[in-house]
Parts: C-alpha cells; sequence; structure tokens
C-alpha cells in the first residue's frame, strides 16, 4: 500500500479521479496541482490509514512515507518545519471521500512554538501576523486535539480584547497577543497536566490522529447517517504548507462559487476578508466583502482568480466552490470541489451547462438530485437582511416554509380561518390525529412535538404539500393553557412564528416567504428531458378533485390512489358517518349510507372529470370505522360535564348511545382489526354504496361526454376468499346500475398487497384480482410487525445501533418487503400475464424506492402530488 501521496510544483502523485484514497480534498489538490495552478505543495495520507486507525492497526510504514513527505516539502520550500530562521509552517487539513462541511477539523500554523514564532516575526518583519498564528495554532489544536472546550479559548481571547478596547481581532497588537498567547499555554497546562508541545514532529503525529478520530464524532456520525454515507470510508489528511491571508492589508482569504448557488446564474459569487486567515470569512466575526469588491480591489488578482475558477469549471465540468488566499498579493489556491447548490440551482446549472456545450442532456438529468426538485413546488423562507433567531429544529417533515400566527386546535383553527382575523395560521400540536384534519386544511404549516417523519402530521402535510416541522422536542406544547414553551420563551395564541419545512427549524417571529414555482421555464424544459426516458408511470395519490388538478399539472399520468374515507371527513358528512356506525340494524344502515351516497357520487364525478381519461384507482372504505368516532376520553369528559350542568339534556342521552358504540368498537389493535375488505364483508352494504356511488358517477360522466378509467381496489386482502366476496359485491352492484342506466363503462377490480400473506398467495389471488396495487406502508408494518405510529420509540436507537440503516417507512426495505414486492409480481404476472402492477405508499415518491420499482418492472409508481417530480426525475435515473 502506498500510504502517502505528494503534491507540489506542478506535480502530484495523485489526480482528480482518486476520491476514493484521497478524499475530495486530496483529489481536487492533486488535480490542480497538476493543472499548474497556484497550489500550496504538501501530501495527502490516503483514507486506508483512517481505517486502518479505526480498527486499532496503524501501519508504521504510514509514518515513515509521512516523515520522508515531509522532508521531501522541506526541501522544496527550503524550510524546516518549525525550525531555523525561516520555519515552515503547515495546515492539517481533513478531507473524506464525500463533502461533510464543517464536520471534521482541521489545524493551520502547525510547526509553530516559541522560537518559531520569533523568527517568524523577524523574517516577516511583522510581529503582530507571528503572534496571531501563533494563537490560532494554540486555540485549534487545544480544540481539536487537546479536547480542551473551544470557550474557555474564547473567554481568554474575548477577555483581552475588552481589555485591549479593540473591536476586531487584527486590531490586536503584539503585546496583547503575546498576553493571550501565555494565557492560552496556562490553559493547556491546567487542561491537561502538559505543556503545549514544542516539537513540532510531535505536532504533526498528534494533528493527524486528532483528523482520524474526527471521523468518528459524533457531528459527523449524525451526517453520514443523515446522508447515507458508510461509517467505513474514513478521511484522509491533507498536511499543506501555510499561506497567509493574515500578513497584514495586502493579503486576504475568501471562498466562492463559479456561478450562484441559490439560483444557478452564471454569475462569479463569493466574499472575502483582508487581513484574515482560515475560517475568519465563515465565521461571522467581521463582515466579509463580496468578490466584486475584489475586482476593484486587487483587480490583477481578481483576474488571476476568475480565469483559473472558470477553468476548473471547465475542467471538472460542474459548478465549483473553492478557497483561495492572498498572501501578498500573490494568490493561492486551497480548494475545488462540486458546488452544493439549490434545487433551482441545479436544475438552472444543468440547463445552462447543456447551452454551454459543457454536458449533455443526458448528463444533465444526472445533475439533479430527485428529491431536490421539491425546491420548485414550495414557498421558501426569505432569510435575506432578516433576523432569524431559531427556537428549536425537528423533523424535516414535510418541506417548504410557513409564516403565520400560532394556534392549539383543530377547531380554533377553522374559528379564526373563518373568521379571518388570522392572515395565516400555525396548527402547533403534541401530535395529529385524523381529527385534526379540518384544521389541518386550513393551516399554513403544522407544528408538532412529538411523532416522526412518518407520524400522522407528516404523511397527511406532505400528501398536502404543506409544511410540517414534526418531532421538534425542545418544544413543549401545552394544549390546555394554549402555550408553546421553547428556549425558555413562552408563545401564546395569535404569536408569530415561521418553519422551515425543508431543514426542520422553528423560527421566532414573521419572516418573509417566497412563493413556489411549478411553472419555472427551466424547470419544464428539464422535465422535457427526463420524462421520454422512463419506463414507469407515474400516478398521484390524489382524494379530491383540486388534488387531482394539481396533481395533473405536476404531470401525474393517473390517480394511483383514492382514499375514499378522506371524503368522509368532509364537512357535512361526518354526521352520516356516525349515523351509519352507530346503526343497530341493517336497515338503519342502509337508511344513513342513502345520505353518503349522493355525496360520493357527486366525489367520483369531480374526480373522474378532473382526470379525463387517465386512469383513477379507487379504493375502497379502509380504516378502521373508529376513526371516524369521537375519543372515548373526550366523550366522558363532555358527559361528565353535562351531568354537572345539563342532567336533563337529550344531548347528555346522545352521548351516552355514542359512548357505547365507541366502547363496544374498541380494538386492542385497530391496525390489525376490523378495517379493510374486512368492514366490507362485515357490512356488504358498505362496499355496495361505495361501488354504486363510483359507478353511477362513471356512467353519469361518460353520458356527458367524458371517457372514465377506473380500477376499483379492494384493501388489505389476505386471501383469494376475501377478494372473491368483495369482489363479487362490486360486479353485481356494476350489473345493476348499468341495467338501471342503460350504459356500462369499464372497470377494473384489484386489490391492495399490503399483507405478507397476499403476497405470498399472489398466484391465488391474481385469478380474481385484475390489478395489484401494493401499499407498502401497511405492506412494511406487516413485515417488520412494526407499526409506523409506533415507530419512533426506537427508531433513533435502531438508526444509532446500525440495525437501520433507515426509516423502512421512508425508504423502501428491498431485503425483506422488496422481497416480497418482488414475489407478488413473479406470482401473480404468472397466473394473469396482462397484471398491472404498481406502488402507492409513501415510498412511491422516494427515489431509491423508485428506482427499485423500476428495477423489478413495476407498470407505475403512485405519490403525493408534491413528490410527482421528485418521482418522475427517479424513474428517468433508473432507466439510463
Ligand atoms: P473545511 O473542509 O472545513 O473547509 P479546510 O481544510 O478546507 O476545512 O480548511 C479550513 C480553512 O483553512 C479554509 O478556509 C482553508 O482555506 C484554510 N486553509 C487550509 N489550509 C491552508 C493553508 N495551507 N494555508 C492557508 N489557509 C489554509
Ligand atoms: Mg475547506
Ligand atoms: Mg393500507
Amino acid at each position: 500500500t502506498k500510504y502517502v501521496y505528494f503534491f507540489g510544483g506542478g506535480q502530484a502523485d495523485g489526480n482528480g479521479r482518486m476520491k476514493d484514497t484521497l478524499g475530495g480534498k486530496g483529489a481536487g489538490l492533486a488535480e490542480m496541482t497538476n493543472a499548474g495552478l497556484p497550489v500550496p505543495p504538501g501530501f495527502t495520507i490516503q483514507t486506508e490509514s483512517c481505517r486502518e486507525y479505526m480498527r486499532g492497526q496503524l501501519n508504521p510504514q504510514m509514518d515513515a512515507e509521512m516523515h520522508a513527505a515531509l522532508e521531501r516539502l522541506e526541501r522544496m520550500q527550503g524550510q524546516k518545519l518549525g525550525a531555523g530562521d525561516n520555519p515552515l509552517l503547515v495546515s492539517v487539513r481533513s478531507g473524506a471521500k464525500f463533502s461533510m462541511p464543517g464536520m471534521m477539523d482541521t489545524i493551520l500554523n502547525l510547526g509553530l512554538n516559541d522560537n518559531a514564532v520569533e523568527a517568524l516575526a523577524k523574517r516577516s518583519n511583522n510581529p503582530r501576523f507571528a503572534y496571531d498564528s501563533y494563537r490560532r495554532l494554540i486555540q485549534m489544536f487545544g480544540d481539536v486535539v487537546l479536547d480542551i472546550p473551544k470557550k474557555k479559548f474564547e473567554h481568554i481571547f474575548d477577555s483581552v480584547k475588552e481589555r485591549e478596547k479593540a473591536h476586531y481581532d487584527y486590531e490586536l497588537q503584539p503585546a496583547a497577543l503575546k498576553d493571550i498567547i501565555a494565557e492560552y499555554k496556562k490553559l493547556v497546562k491546567k487542561e491537561t497536566g502538559k505543556e503545549f508541545p514544542q516539537n513540532p514532529l510531535e505536532q504533526l503525529s498528534a494533528a493527524r490522529d486528532a483528523v482520524f478520530r474526527s471521523w468518528q464524532n459524533e457531528r459527523a456520525k449524525t451526517y453520514r447517517r443523515i446522508n447515507h454515507i458508510d461509517d467505513w470510508l474514513g478521511t484522509a489528511v491533507n498536511v499543506q504548507a501555510m499561506v497567509f491571508g493574515n500578513l497584514g492589508d495586502n493579503s486576504g482569504t475568501g471562498v466562492g462559487f463559479t456561478r450562484n448557488p441559490a439560483t444557478g446564474e452564471r454569475i462569479f459569487f463569493g466574499e472575502y476578508l483582508m487581513n484574515a486567515q482560515g475560517e475568519d470569512v465563515v465565521s461571522g466575526v467581521r463582515t466579509p466583502m463580496p468578490i466584486s469588491e475584489l475586482e476593484k480591489a486587487m483587480p490583477k488578482v481578481y483576474d488571476q482568480l476568475r480565469t483559473i475558477t472558470w477553468k476548473m469549471e471547465k475542467h471538472y465540468r460542474d459548478m465549483q466552490d473553492f478557497e483561495f488566499t492572498i498572501q501578498d498579493g500573490k494568490l493561492y489556491m486551497l480548494q475545488t470541489r462540486n458546488g452544493k447548490r439549490t434545487g433551482l440551482a441545479a436544475v438552472r446549472v444543468a440547463i445552462d451547462m447543456v447551452r454551454e456545450g459543457l454536458i449533455t442532456q443526458e448528463e444533465a438529468i444526472f445533475r439533479v438530485e430527485p428529491n431536490q426538485l421539491y425546491d420548485f413546488l414550495v414557498p421558501r423562507l426569505d432569510e435575506k437582511g432578516a433576523k432569524v433567531e431559531v427556537l428549536a429544529t425537528g423533523l424535516p417533515a414535510s418541506p417548504g416554509a410557513a409564516v403565520g400566527q400560532i394556534v392549539f386546535t383543530a377547531e380554533d383553527a377553522v374559528k379564526h380561518h373563518h373568521k379571518g382575523d388570522y392572515t395565516s395560521i400555525i396548527l402547533v400540536r403534541g401530535e395529529t390525529t385524523p381529527e385534526d384534519i379540518g384544521g389541518m386544511e386550513v393551516a399554513s404549516g403544522i407544528l408538532t412535538s412529538r411523532g416522526g417523519m412518518t407520524s400522522h402530521a407528516a404523511v397527511v402535510t406532505r400528501g398536502m404539500g404543506k409544511c410540517c416541522v414534526a418531532g421538534a422536542g425542545e418544544c413543549t406544547v401545552d394544549e390546555n393553557r394554549k402555550e408553546l414553551r421553547v428556549k425558555g420563551k413562552t408563545f401564546r395564541q395569535g404569536d408569530w412564528i415561521s418553519l422551515d419545512g425543508t431543514t426542520g427549524r422553528v423560527i421566532e417571529g414573521k419572516l418573509k416567504t417566497i412563493p413556489a414555482q411549478p411553472d419555472d421555464p427551466d424547470l419544464v424544459r428539464f422535465m422535457g428531458w427526463a420524462d421520454p426516458v422512463r419506463k414507469l408511470r407515474i400516478r398521484a395519490n390524489a382524494d379530491v378533485p383540486r388534488d387531482a388538478k394539481q396533481a395533473r399539472l405536476f404531470g401525474a399520468e393517473g390517480i394511483g390512489l383514492c382514499r375514499t374515507e378522506h371524503m368522509f371527513f368532509a364537512e357535512g358528512r361526518i354526521e352520516h358517518v356516525r349515523a351509519m356506525i352507530l346503526a343497530h340494524t341493517e336497515q338503519e344502515r342502509r337508511a344513513a349510507l342513502k345520505h353518503l351516497l349522493p355525496m360520493q357520487r357527486q366525489d367520483f364525478i369531480g374526480l373522474f372529470k378532473s382526470m379525463e381519461s387517465l386512469p383513477v384507482t379507487i379504493r375502497l372504505l379502509d380504516p378502521p370505522l373508529h376513526e371516524f368516532l369521537p375519543q372515548r376520553e373526550e366523550l366522558l369528559v363532555e358527559i361528565q360535564h353535562l351531568e354537572d350542568t345539563k342532567p336533563r339534556s337529550p344531548k347528555l342521552k346522545e352521548l351516552r348511545v355514542l359512548l357505547a358504540r365507541v366502547q363496544e368498537l374498541h380494538e386492542v389493535n385497530p391496525m390489525l382489526g376490523l378495517r379493510g375488505c374486512r368492514l366490507g364483508i362485515a357490512f356488504p352494504e358498505i362496499t355496495e354504496m361505495q361501488a354504486r356511488a363510483i359507478l353511477e358517477a362513471a356512467v353519469n360522466v361518460k353520458n356527458h361526454g367524458g371517457d372514465p378509467h377506473l380500477e376499483i381496489m379492494i384493501p388489505l386482502i389476505g386471501s383469494i376468499e376475501e377478494m372473491r366476496n368483495q369482489s363479487a359485491v362490486v360486479k353485481r352492484i356494476a350489473a345493476q346500475v348499468f341495467k338501471e342506466k342503460g350504459t356500462t363503462v369499464d372497470f377494473m377490480v384489484g386489490t391492495m398487497i399490503e399483507l405478507p400473506r397476499a403476497a405470498l398467495t399472489a398466484d391465488q389471488i391474481a385469478e380474481e384480482a385484475e390489478f395489484f396495487s401494493f401499499g407498502t406502508n401497511d405492506l412494511t408494518q406487516t413485515t417488520f410487525g412494526i407499526s409506523r405510529d409506533d415507530i419512533n420509540h426506537f427508531l433513533p436507537a435502531y438508526l444509532k445501533a446500525g440495525i437501520f440503516k433507515q426509516d423502512p417507512f421512508a425508504t423502501l426495505d428491498q431485503a425483506g418487503v422488496g422481497s416480497l414486492v418482488k414475489t407478488a409480481v413473479a406470482k401473480g404476472r404468472n397466473t394473469r400475464p396482462t397484471l398491472k402492477v404498481g406502488i402507492c405508499g409513501e415510498h412511491g415518491g422516494d427515489p431509491e424506492s423508485v428506482k427499485f420499482c423500476h428495477k423489478i418492472g413495476l407498470n407505475y409508481v403512485s405519490c403525493s402530488p408534491f413528490r410527482l417530480l421528485t418521482a418522475r426525475l427517479a424513474a428517468a435515473q433508473a432507466a439510463l
């Protein structure tokens, strides 16, 4: 194994393709060196050493190679590390294969000690610079290598600054800096029991090992988990000769992008600070200057920087994010990488680069992460110039932004919505339940203190395309007192907050927002490249005409899941639904269903009309009936209250009946109880009513010149017998309706595969079912035996322990659930070769899962309207 790769003097051992070995930074430094760009020389210790370090078996050969490389560097520079009258100083920088901004550690000015600092002061004729560099080293070394809390250094620094009445760091004079150094050294001695190491080689080895360790710090681990980066990759270590931006007013340091990372516009974009080093630019201590100022201040350097960065962009054929330092008027490049960007910018850059001839259309399709397209569909917070006080960070459950006045109950949300005294409402709950739907409808955003990425609030808001921050545990939501308490502050009804569902931030006060841009011409053009490529059809989960229209706007080619129960929750219906549930006899039940029939029919007419001749899959009633009734606890309170105040009120009697029924319907485990096709089997009249509403609607639309394509779907089938039973009801009603109306329409009857038994007996079920749709939410639930509403109690522990790589409700578990899906597809098509197969769980909008669906040959995926763009792009990428 070659452990150490040298770069310098126009030549490097490595190159830009060696990211696995050299990390992104090391590969970039090598590539820039080879391209003849002004890069300070140095060497990269490769990632294998980090892996060896993690295994506790560092190879001594690495150490030997490192020392040899150091000597080569010293010869090249004509300097010695931390010694002589012209001491060499180096930076020790981490750099993994995937960029993990700010997650790991860097040490600058390494090699300085009590002697070298004097030599540096003399040599540079600039004592202020020398002592400033030394104090920076002790501070960074103390923090990164010796684990001394940063705060303790900052405390010393700030008190000297105060004593000296210095406003900016660079105003500190050599004497003051010397005081700081003396204090720092005392701190090191006190905290570690040892002196700050004076031996430069000792500093170097310790710093290198600390960078290896920083791969394992909590920040880095969390970052990797969120971004699905393998824990075993390890980081490389770059040791590089220092160049100094803190040498005076003719020196400086900066960062930039070859294009605007927020909008994608082709403008040189960046910031810099004169007389500064390293992270000063991003630390917020001094306000950096826009790069355009550099053009005026140092036109030559500016031109050179522009030329170099354009060249790098052309070379890498992607937007670059770079770091540079100016030492005494001379420019040095310190880093370059493909720049992170927003979805808006990603699309814009991809299109521009095709136009500029830098990349092909096919490459462009891969330049945008499917999830990033969400940015076009949701509003964003406008943080420019705003004061952003983050109160808490929860889960980014549903992206976008919402700014509004808080309320604590769904009723209050509806009330203020109707009253119109709140222009925008944010519903704040411990967690939401189906009963809150009305409030969620009128709210601009939802905040919950409990629940995960698949909690009710998260799933429903994602479906609505509404911003949601879920599980913000730092928030205490006191629903009784109608208070939100967080960070020692109390917010009451009517107070303004801002939510960022893209990052999970809860922000105090009223920020501005920038609206969504789904008809952005760049986006339309980009999707015009992606769509023809994909094989999968993309459908939407939509329950009402409004969602259906939205879905078509976002490119849906049909409805893959219409959940009829959502129609039951609509205003003015719940009483009839309750009457149906409370009915003691079939007759009573049929009377209640009669009221529901015209309403449902009307819904379906609307749906069929808005989808024209595109397929519409309608699922019959699925949830347990108790979901339509008030909660037992609430009833008890209300009854108690009436007993105390109006014991003779007829309402009391009603409530008691309701309570009795609620108790009757109570199930220990409703998810596995009376729901899905079991409802229709126990109460065939419900299936009859729904089938009639669907088919009458279809006939009606057809008679008005429409061309509806309907697929009636029976939920939660576990056996062919269940399927036969419900299919027969639907077909019987169809025959009746067609006879009554004198018109027929084509329709299919199929099923959701959401129980393992259904998947395993799919060959039998396909004898009756004309299509399958995988309900992967339930299938995941039933395969793992994990309730998705309860997974959050242990999901964090599972992720931390590496038992789950990701939430199986967010990304399809290909090994288990996916294997059932594959089996079912094969068995189903074996029986019925023309079987149409799709997926309609949350996974239908997850890029990884979409790719899987493509691979196993599904016909379509269905997802919420706001995931459509993502699914379309993921399907295109899968097909290439
Ligand atoms: P990160 O990966 O967090 O950006 P870096 O290793 O890039 O960390 O370094 C942190 C800062 O130190 C950057 O601003 C970088 O430009 C600066 N820096 C790193 N090495 C040198 C060097 N040899 N000379 C001058 N500045 C350096
Ligand atoms: Mg950097
Ligand atoms: Mg289901």
